[in-house]
Protein backbone atom coordinates (compact mmCIF):
# COMPACT_ATOMS: atom_id res chain seq x y z
CA UNK A 1 0.00 0.00 0.00
CA UNK A 2 1.58 3.07 -0.86
CA UNK A 3 1.08 6.24 1.29
CA UNK A 4 0.61 9.51 0.64
CA UNK A 5 2.91 10.62 3.97
CA UNK A 6 6.41 12.42 2.55
CA UNK A 7 8.98 12.17 5.38
CA UNK A 8 9.96 15.83 6.54
CA UNK A 9 12.87 17.49 5.57
CA UNK A 10 15.95 16.78 8.38
CA UNK A 11 17.26 19.88 10.10
CA UNK A 12 20.25 21.07 9.43
CA UNK A 13 22.32 18.67 11.55
CA UNK A 14 21.69 16.27 14.16
CA UNK A 15 23.80 16.61 17.14
CA UNK A 16 25.11 15.01 20.63
CA UNK A 17 26.76 17.51 23.53
CA UNK A 18 28.19 15.23 26.34
CA UNK A 19 29.03 17.16 29.62
CA UNK A 20 25.65 19.94 28.12
CA UNK A 21 25.12 20.95 32.00
CA UNK A 22 28.18 21.92 31.92
CA UNK A 23 29.78 25.56 31.23
CA UNK A 24 31.75 24.66 27.47
CA UNK A 25 28.56 22.28 27.45
CA UNK A 26 25.60 24.64 27.35
CA UNK A 27 27.24 27.26 25.53
CA UNK A 28 27.95 25.41 22.98
CA UNK A 29 24.44 24.17 23.03
CA UNK A 30 22.90 27.65 22.90
CA UNK A 31 25.19 28.14 19.53
CA UNK A 32 24.21 24.76 17.86
CA UNK A 33 20.45 25.71 18.59
CA UNK A 34 20.97 29.25 17.47
CA UNK A 35 22.39 27.75 14.25
CA UNK A 36 19.14 25.30 14.10
CA UNK A 37 20.72 22.34 14.68
CA UNK A 38 18.62 19.21 16.56
CA UNK A 39 20.88 18.80 20.04
CA UNK A 40 20.96 15.68 22.18
CA UNK A 41 22.54 16.35 24.91
CA UNK A 42 24.12 14.10 28.18
CA UNK A 43 25.15 15.09 31.90
CA UNK A 44 25.19 12.99 34.57
CA UNK A 45 25.02 16.66 36.71
CA UNK A 46 28.37 15.58 38.90
CA UNK A 47 29.85 19.06 38.16
CA UNK A 48 27.12 20.07 35.48
CA UNK A 49 24.10 21.87 36.29
CA UNK A 50 20.79 22.19 35.67
CA UNK A 51 20.56 26.31 35.61
CA UNK A 52 23.00 26.45 32.75
CA UNK A 53 20.23 24.58 30.51
CA UNK A 54 17.14 25.34 32.21
CA UNK A 55 16.03 27.64 29.86
CA UNK A 56 15.81 24.83 27.40
CA UNK A 57 13.30 23.32 28.79
CA UNK A 58 10.60 24.28 25.80
CA UNK A 59 13.15 24.06 23.33
CA UNK A 60 11.63 21.52 20.67
CA UNK A 61 15.07 21.27 18.83
CA UNK A 62 16.77 20.12 22.35
CA UNK A 63 16.59 16.95 24.33
CA UNK A 64 18.58 16.24 27.70
CA UNK A 65 19.22 12.67 29.24
CA UNK A 66 20.96 12.09 32.74
CA UNK A 67 23.27 9.87 31.43
CA UNK A 68 26.88 9.18 32.79
CA UNK A 69 29.25 8.95 29.47
CA UNK A 70 31.23 6.18 31.54
CA UNK A 71 28.08 3.35 30.43
CA UNK A 72 28.01 3.43 26.63
CA UNK A 73 24.91 5.33 25.09
CA UNK A 74 24.04 5.50 21.25
CA UNK A 75 22.36 8.03 19.17
CA UNK A 76 22.40 8.72 15.53
CA UNK A 77 23.57 11.70 15.23
CA UNK A 78 26.11 13.33 12.54
CA UNK A 79 28.19 15.57 14.89
CA UNK A 80 29.33 14.32 18.48
CA UNK A 81 31.05 16.75 21.16
CA UNK A 82 32.45 15.18 23.98
CA UNK A 83 33.11 17.36 26.46
CA UNK A 84 31.57 15.53 29.99
CA UNK A 85 34.81 15.69 32.46
CA UNK A 86 34.84 17.96 35.46
CA UNK A 87 37.50 20.15 34.53
CA UNK A 88 38.47 22.49 37.70
CA UNK A 89 41.85 20.66 39.60
CA UNK A 90 39.86 20.61 43.31
CA UNK A 91 36.70 18.51 41.42
CA UNK A 92 38.75 16.18 39.18
CA UNK A 93 40.79 15.59 42.03
CA UNK A 94 37.93 14.69 44.52
CA UNK A 95 37.30 11.75 42.84
CA UNK A 96 40.25 10.82 40.86
CA UNK A 97 39.30 7.28 40.29
CA UNK A 98 36.12 8.27 38.55
CA UNK A 99 37.86 11.11 36.95
CA UNK A 100 40.67 8.77 35.65
CA UNK A 101 37.47 6.29 34.04
CA UNK A 102 35.53 9.36 32.61
CA UNK A 103 38.04 9.90 30.64
CA UNK A 104 38.93 6.61 29.66
CA UNK A 105 35.99 4.67 29.24
CA UNK A 106 33.91 8.13 28.57
CA UNK A 107 36.03 8.23 25.10
CA UNK A 108 35.78 4.64 24.79
CA UNK A 109 31.98 4.98 23.97
CA UNK A 110 31.89 7.99 22.17
CA UNK A 111 34.36 6.86 20.16
CA UNK A 112 32.84 3.39 19.64
CA UNK A 113 29.01 5.50 18.85
CA UNK A 114 31.02 6.94 16.51
CA UNK A 115 32.47 4.43 14.86
CA UNK A 116 28.97 2.60 14.68
CA UNK A 117 26.98 5.71 13.11
CA UNK A 118 30.32 7.47 10.97
CA UNK A 119 29.29 10.68 13.18
CA UNK A 120 32.04 12.90 13.54
CA UNK A 121 33.65 13.18 17.05
CA UNK A 122 35.16 16.74 18.46
CA UNK A 123 36.99 15.34 21.73
CA UNK A 124 37.82 17.77 24.30
CA UNK A 125 41.32 17.07 25.56
CA UNK A 126 43.39 20.03 27.45
CA UNK A 127 46.29 21.65 28.16
CA UNK A 128 47.16 20.12 30.94
CA UNK A 129 48.75 17.28 28.55
CA UNK A 130 51.97 19.25 28.33
CA UNK A 131 51.89 18.53 32.33
CA UNK A 132 54.50 21.42 33.96
CA UNK A 133 56.08 22.41 30.68
CA UNK A 134 59.40 23.09 29.23
CA UNK A 135 58.73 24.41 26.38
CA UNK A 136 57.17 27.68 26.35
CA UNK A 137 54.76 28.42 24.37
CA UNK A 138 53.44 24.89 23.58
CA UNK A 139 53.32 23.66 20.57
CA UNK A 140 51.13 20.46 19.35
CA UNK A 141 54.46 18.63 18.79
CA UNK A 142 55.71 18.60 22.27
CA UNK A 143 55.05 15.94 24.51
CA UNK A 144 54.74 17.46 27.57
CA UNK A 145 56.40 16.86 30.87
CA UNK A 146 53.34 15.12 33.16
CA UNK A 147 53.95 13.62 36.31
CA UNK A 148 52.29 10.39 36.16
CA UNK A 149 51.47 9.96 40.00
CA UNK A 150 50.83 13.05 41.03
CA UNK A 151 47.46 14.45 42.05
CA UNK A 152 46.85 16.16 38.63
CA UNK A 153 47.85 12.40 36.72
CA UNK A 154 44.03 11.52 36.70
CA UNK A 155 43.05 14.09 34.89
CA UNK A 156 46.27 15.09 32.98
CA UNK A 157 47.07 11.12 31.79
CA UNK A 158 42.98 10.41 31.87
CA UNK A 159 43.21 12.73 28.80
CA UNK A 160 46.56 11.61 27.17
CA UNK A 161 44.93 8.42 27.12
CA UNK A 162 41.58 9.95 25.83
CA UNK A 163 43.96 11.42 23.07
CA UNK A 164 45.68 7.90 22.30
CA UNK A 165 42.40 5.73 21.84
CA UNK A 166 40.88 8.82 19.61
CA UNK A 167 44.43 8.21 17.03
CA UNK A 168 43.88 4.12 17.31
CA UNK A 169 40.73 4.71 16.45
CA UNK A 170 41.29 6.74 13.37
CA UNK A 171 44.06 4.31 12.54
CA UNK A 172 42.14 0.96 12.96
CA UNK A 173 38.60 1.94 11.69
CA UNK A 174 39.27 5.63 10.51
CA UNK A 175 36.91 6.91 12.47
CA UNK A 176 36.95 10.60 11.80
CA UNK A 177 38.40 12.54 15.08
CA UNK A 178 38.91 15.84 16.12
CA UNK A 179 41.30 16.72 19.27
CA UNK A 180 41.41 19.76 20.66
CA UNK A 181 43.92 21.15 23.76
CA UNK A 182 41.70 23.46 25.33
CA UNK A 183 43.74 26.07 27.37
CA UNK A 184 41.90 27.88 30.37
CA UNK A 185 38.97 29.23 29.21
CA UNK A 186 36.10 31.54 30.92
CA UNK A 187 33.34 33.70 31.07
CA UNK A 188 29.45 33.27 32.01
CA UNK A 189 28.27 29.87 33.34
CA UNK A 190 31.69 28.92 34.64
CA UNK A 191 30.34 27.67 38.57
CA UNK A 192 30.97 30.20 40.97
CA UNK A 193 32.18 27.16 43.95
CA UNK A 194 34.43 25.31 41.41
CA UNK A 195 37.39 26.56 42.67
CA UNK A 196 39.09 28.09 39.47
CA UNK A 197 41.31 31.08 39.46
CA UNK A 198 38.99 33.64 37.43
CA UNK A 199 36.09 32.65 39.23
CA UNK A 200 37.44 32.66 42.48
CA UNK A 201 38.94 35.88 41.99
CA UNK A 202 35.52 37.26 40.61
CA UNK A 203 33.32 35.99 43.14
CA UNK A 204 36.16 36.96 46.63
CA UNK A 205 36.38 40.74 44.60
CA UNK A 206 32.98 41.25 44.70
CA UNK A 207 32.13 40.07 47.75
CA UNK A 208 35.64 42.29 49.51
CA UNK A 209 36.83 39.07 50.37
CA UNK A 210 40.86 38.26 50.37
CA UNK A 211 41.83 37.11 47.07
CA UNK A 212 43.59 33.63 47.68
CA UNK A 213 46.68 33.67 45.84
CA UNK A 214 48.13 30.25 45.45
CA UNK A 215 52.15 30.33 45.63
CA UNK A 216 53.46 33.50 45.23
CA UNK A 217 51.36 34.66 41.86
CA UNK A 218 53.88 34.93 39.22
CA UNK A 219 52.72 31.29 37.54
CA UNK A 220 51.27 32.35 34.30
CA UNK A 221 48.03 31.20 32.35
CA UNK A 222 46.84 32.50 29.19
CA UNK A 223 42.57 33.14 29.17
CA UNK A 224 40.34 32.84 26.48
CA UNK A 225 36.64 34.18 26.73
CA UNK A 226 33.94 31.15 26.26
CA UNK A 227 32.71 32.93 22.93
CA UNK A 228 36.01 32.16 21.28
CA UNK A 229 36.71 28.78 22.46
CA UNK A 230 32.67 28.08 21.21
CA UNK A 231 33.62 29.32 17.91
CA UNK A 232 36.91 27.22 17.54
CA UNK A 233 35.06 24.20 18.14
CA UNK A 234 32.68 25.33 15.44
CA UNK A 235 35.45 25.73 12.94
CA UNK A 236 37.06 22.33 13.93
CA UNK A 237 33.90 20.69 13.09
CA UNK A 238 33.16 21.60 10.20
CA UNK A 239 36.72 21.75 8.59
CA UNK A 240 37.70 18.64 5.91
CA UNK A 241 37.53 15.04 7.93
CA UNK A 242 41.27 15.21 7.32
CA UNK A 243 41.93 18.02 9.75
CA UNK A 244 41.80 15.84 12.95
CA UNK A 245 44.28 17.65 15.61
CA UNK A 246 45.45 18.01 17.92
CA UNK A 247 44.95 21.66 17.91
CA UNK A 248 45.50 23.82 21.01
CA UNK A 249 42.72 26.10 21.21
CA UNK A 250 43.45 29.30 24.05
CA UNK A 251 44.05 33.19 23.75
CA UNK A 252 47.82 33.30 23.50
CA UNK A 253 47.90 36.78 25.77
CA UNK A 254 49.68 35.71 28.54
CA UNK A 255 49.09 37.13 32.39
CA UNK A 256 50.56 36.26 35.85
CA UNK A 257 48.25 35.14 38.16
CA UNK A 258 49.14 37.72 40.39
CA UNK A 259 48.25 40.75 37.18
CA UNK A 260 44.79 38.47 37.29
CA UNK A 261 43.97 39.55 40.72
CA UNK A 262 44.90 42.97 40.47
CA UNK A 263 42.77 43.37 37.21
CA UNK A 264 39.61 42.02 38.83
CA UNK A 265 40.24 43.91 41.87
CA UNK A 266 40.47 47.05 39.99
CA UNK A 267 37.53 46.20 37.84
CA UNK A 268 35.09 45.43 40.50
CA UNK A 269 36.27 48.54 42.55
CA UNK A 270 36.55 45.97 45.25
CA UNK A 271 38.51 47.26 48.18
CA UNK A 272 39.63 42.63 48.80
CA UNK A 273 43.27 42.39 49.75
CA UNK A 274 45.91 39.85 48.21
CA UNK A 275 46.70 36.63 50.54
CA UNK A 276 48.99 34.12 49.86
CA UNK A 277 48.16 30.47 50.40
CA UNK A 278 50.30 27.43 49.57
CA UNK A 279 50.74 25.87 45.86
CA UNK A 280 49.08 22.98 45.01
CA UNK A 281 51.47 19.65 43.83
CA UNK A 282 52.52 19.94 40.48
CA UNK A 283 50.73 23.02 39.77
CA UNK A 284 52.43 24.00 35.89
CA UNK A 285 54.57 27.87 36.36
CA UNK A 286 53.40 28.89 33.13
CA UNK A 287 51.32 27.84 30.40
CA UNK A 288 51.13 29.73 26.86
CA UNK A 289 49.12 28.25 23.78
CA UNK A 290 50.90 28.58 20.33
CA UNK A 291 47.85 28.60 18.27
CA UNK A 292 49.48 28.70 14.76
CA UNK A 293 47.84 25.41 13.50
CA UNK A 294 44.60 26.71 14.58
CA UNK A 295 44.77 29.96 12.21
CA UNK A 296 46.61 27.94 9.52
CA UNK A 297 43.86 25.03 8.95
CA UNK A 298 40.65 26.25 10.79
CA UNK A 299 41.36 30.21 9.88
CA UNK A 300 40.85 30.88 13.89
CA UNK A 301 42.16 32.89 16.59
CA UNK A 302 40.52 34.90 19.41
CA UNK A 303 39.19 38.16 19.26
CA UNK A 304 38.18 38.95 22.67
CA UNK A 305 40.93 40.64 24.74
CA UNK A 306 40.63 39.63 28.65
CA UNK A 307 39.28 42.94 30.04
CA UNK A 308 36.34 42.79 27.64
CA UNK A 309 35.96 39.13 28.43
CA UNK A 310 36.42 39.95 32.33
CA UNK A 311 33.45 42.98 32.26
CA UNK A 312 30.68 40.36 30.94
CA UNK A 313 32.13 37.37 33.32
CA UNK A 314 31.86 39.76 36.25
CA UNK A 315 28.08 40.69 35.38
CA UNK A 316 27.62 37.35 35.12
CA UNK A 317 28.49 36.43 38.50
CA UNK A 318 27.16 40.11 40.11
CA UNK A 319 23.92 38.15 39.08
CA UNK A 320 24.97 34.35 40.65
CA UNK A 321 25.85 36.80 43.82
CA UNK A 322 22.68 38.69 43.79
CA UNK A 323 20.06 35.94 43.46
CA UNK A 324 21.68 33.72 45.73
CA UNK A 325 21.51 36.89 48.56
CA UNK A 326 17.72 37.03 47.13
N1 LIG B 1 44.92 29.82 41.60
C1 LIG B 1 45.12 30.80 42.57
N2 LIG B 1 44.07 31.09 43.39
C2 LIG B 1 42.84 30.48 43.30
C3 LIG B 1 42.68 29.50 42.30
C4 LIG B 1 43.74 29.20 41.47
O1 LIG B 1 46.19 31.41 42.70
O2 LIG B 1 41.95 30.83 44.08
C5 LIG B 1 46.05 29.54 40.68
C6 LIG B 1 46.39 28.05 40.54
O3 LIG B 1 47.30 27.63 41.53
C7 LIG B 1 46.99 28.03 39.15
C8 LIG B 1 46.22 29.12 38.39
O4 LIG B 1 45.66 29.96 39.40
O5 LIG B 1 48.35 28.39 39.18
C9 LIG B 1 45.11 28.57 37.52
O6 LIG B 1 44.32 27.71 38.29
P1 LIG B 1 42.99 27.02 37.75
O7 LIG B 1 42.54 26.07 38.81
O8 LIG B 1 42.04 28.05 37.30
O9 LIG B 1 43.42 26.25 36.45
P2 LIG B 1 44.67 25.29 36.06
O10 LIG B 1 45.61 25.16 37.22
O11 LIG B 1 44.04 24.02 35.71
O12 LIG B 1 45.30 26.01 34.92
Amino acid sequence: MSSNYTIPPRPQKRALVTGAAGFLGSNLVDRLLAEGHEVIGLDNYYTGRKANIAHLANNPHFEMVRHDIRETYLAEVDEIYHLACPASPPFYQNNAIATTKICFLGTLNVLGMAKRTGAKLLVASTSEVYGDPEQHPQTESYVGAVNPIGPRACYDEGKRVAETLCFDYKRQHDTTIKVVRIFNTYGPRMNADDGRVVSNFIVQALQNQDITIYGDGEQTRSFCYVDDMINGFRAFMDADDSVMGPINMGNPGEFTVKELAEKVIAMTGSSSKLTFKELPADDPKQRRPDITRAKELLDWQPTIKLDQGLVKTIEFFKGVLAQQAA
